[in-house]
This record gives C-alpha cells, sequence and structure tokens, in this order.
C-alpha cells in the first residue's frame, strides 16, 4: 500500500509507454543501468551528471518515463512538486531540500522527481526570489554540484525534450492504452493515431478519448442489458462490452 509523502517502487512498466523509445535508451544509460550496475561505470570512471532536466509539452509522459525508469532499476520514487520546498522563514527552504534528500539516502536507490520547476524558475529574479535561489543552491548542495552554473538555461546535466507524439507514435500510445481492455479487434489503433483528428494530441489527450470510448461502450452495453431485460423473450448476454472509437467519431 502507498501512502502519500512516502517513498516506493513504482507500478509504470516501459510497456505502459507508448513510443518515446529513444528516451528510454538514455535512462538506460544514465539511470537504469547506472543503478544496476554500479561497478561498470565506476571501472571505466564515468562520473556523470546525476541529474536529468525533462522538458516539453504538458501530458507527454514525462512522469511516466520517470517512473517506469524507476521501476526498471527496482528504485524508490519520491515526487516533489518543486514550488512545495518554499518556505519564506529562514533556512525553512534548505532545510525541507534536506530533508527530502536524506529521506532518499535512507532508501537508495531512490529517484527524486522534481515536477513544476518551471514555476521555480519564473520566480527568480522576481520580488522574494532569493527563497527560490537559496532552494536551488541547496538542491545542487545536496547531488554534490559543486558549479551553480549548471542551474543557468541550457547548462543542466542532462537535457531530454519530451515532445507531442508523432502521428505513428499516437498509435503506439493507444495501443499502450489499450492493454487489457477489451477492445473490438477490428479497431485499427494505428490507423486512428494517423487520424487528421488526432492531430497535436499528447498522451493524455489520446487517455481522454480512450476513456471517452469506453464511455461509449458502457453506454450502449447498459442500453443492450436494458433491451434485454425488458424483453421477455431474450436472454441477457455474457459479452464483455467492447469498446469500438471509431465509431464516437
Ligand atoms: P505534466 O507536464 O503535465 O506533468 P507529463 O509530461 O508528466 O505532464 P504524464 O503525467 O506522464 O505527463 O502523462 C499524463 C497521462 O497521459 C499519463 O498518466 C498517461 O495516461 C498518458 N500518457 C502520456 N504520455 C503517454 C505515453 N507516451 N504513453 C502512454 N500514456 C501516456
Amino acid at each position: 500500500s502507498k501512502r502519500e509523502g512516502f517513498s516506493s517502487i513504482p507500478n509504470v512498466k516501459w510497456e505502459d509507454v507508448g513510443g518515446l523509445g529513444d528516451i528510454r535508451d538514455e535512462f538506460d544509460l544514465y539511470i537504469i543501468s547506472r543503478i544496476k550496475y554500479p561497478d561498470d561505470y565506476q571501472k571505466f570512471g564515468v562520473n556523470l551528471e546525476t541529474g536529468i532536466l525533462l522538458y516539453g509539452p504538458p501530458g507527454c509522459g514525462k512522469t511516466m518515463i520517470a517512473k517506469a525508469a524507476a521501476n526498471e532499476a527496482g528504485a524508490n520514487f519520491i515526487h516533489v512538486k518543486g514550488p512545495e520546498l518554499l518556505n519564506k522563514y529562514v533556512g525553512e527552504s534548505e532545510l525541507a531540500v534536506r530533508t527530502l534528500f536524506s529521506r532518499a539516502r535512507t532508501c537508495s536507490p531512490c529517484i527524486i522527481f522534481f515536477d513544476e520547476v518551471d514555476a521555480l524558475t519564473t520566480m527568480r529574479g522576481k520580488e522574494g526570489g532569493w527563497v527560490v535561489e537559496r532552494l536551488l543552491n541547496q538542491l545542487l548542495i545536496e547531488p554534490e554540484v559543486m558549479d551553480p552554473a549548471v542551474l543557468r538555461p541550457g547548462r543542466f546535466g542532462k537535457l531530454i525534450h519530451v515532445p507531442l507524439p508523432s502521428s505513428e507514435d499516437r498509435g503506439l500510445i493507444l495501443k499502450a492504452l489499450a492493454k487489457g481492455k477489451p477492445i473490438d479487434p477490428s479497431v485499427d489503433l494505428a490507423a486512428i493515431g494517423q487520424m487528421e483528428a488526432c492531430k497535436n494530441f499528447s498522451g493524455a489527450d489520446l487517455r481522454k478519448l480512450m476513456e471517452e470510448a469506453a464511455m461509449t461502450a458502457l453506454k450502449e452495453a447498459k442500453r443492450q442489458r436494458h433491451l434485454n431485460e425488458t424483453s421477455g423473450t431474450i436472454t441477457a448476454t455474457q459479452n464483455e462490452p467492447s469498446v469500438n472509437i471509431t465509431a464516437t467519431h
């Protein structure tokens, strides 16, 4: 069982993530293999930055990838929203960061996922920006990054762009989302991904599409059941409701 604020190994698997194959490879090299085979990395004397900055439009899988990586590495996962660590009282933001990292160390290997970092960076330089500055400095001290310049735009250890999915990736995401659901075999998810109507859809949009299709199927199943129940001559079918996305549009 999972309690809020406690770390655990996420249950997101790579096969739940549609597309993003290149990013998966980078995560494998920079994080997963490093946790699983630390000796190899030691041998080669590789001392990489420990942080990866994921950037891109919302709902395209940043959180999912990080969770899948933790799952694959057998690592614990702590999800924090950057602004949550802010506290205007002197020393409190630093303390929050130190507490976070010491918690992560006690459940090592552990991946800390900082969300909403963009909210922090836009607060920098504004009134009260010093709180953010101190928070970021403490953050750098914790992963033993000694050159604060890494937090200047473009200087962060490893930058990975998570883009809107291509038309082909949309099909892969739909397939990943469809896993385990009773979908009519005649439904061509790859073809739906290619549809103009899905242009610029994020993964989160595709998930919404699947949910709406499921609701339509459930409504249809309910209507069928109602028909069956009200007609004494027809027996209820035992069929599972099946999703047919093409029929909803
Ligand atoms: P935000 O920037 O808003 O936090 P994010 O990039 O972290 O967004 P996620 O939280 O990973 O996005 O994605 C939101 C939801 O959209 C996921 O829970 C999943 O259902 C779906 N989704 C997004 N991308 C993918 C993908 N590549 N494969 C499968 N599902 C996806």
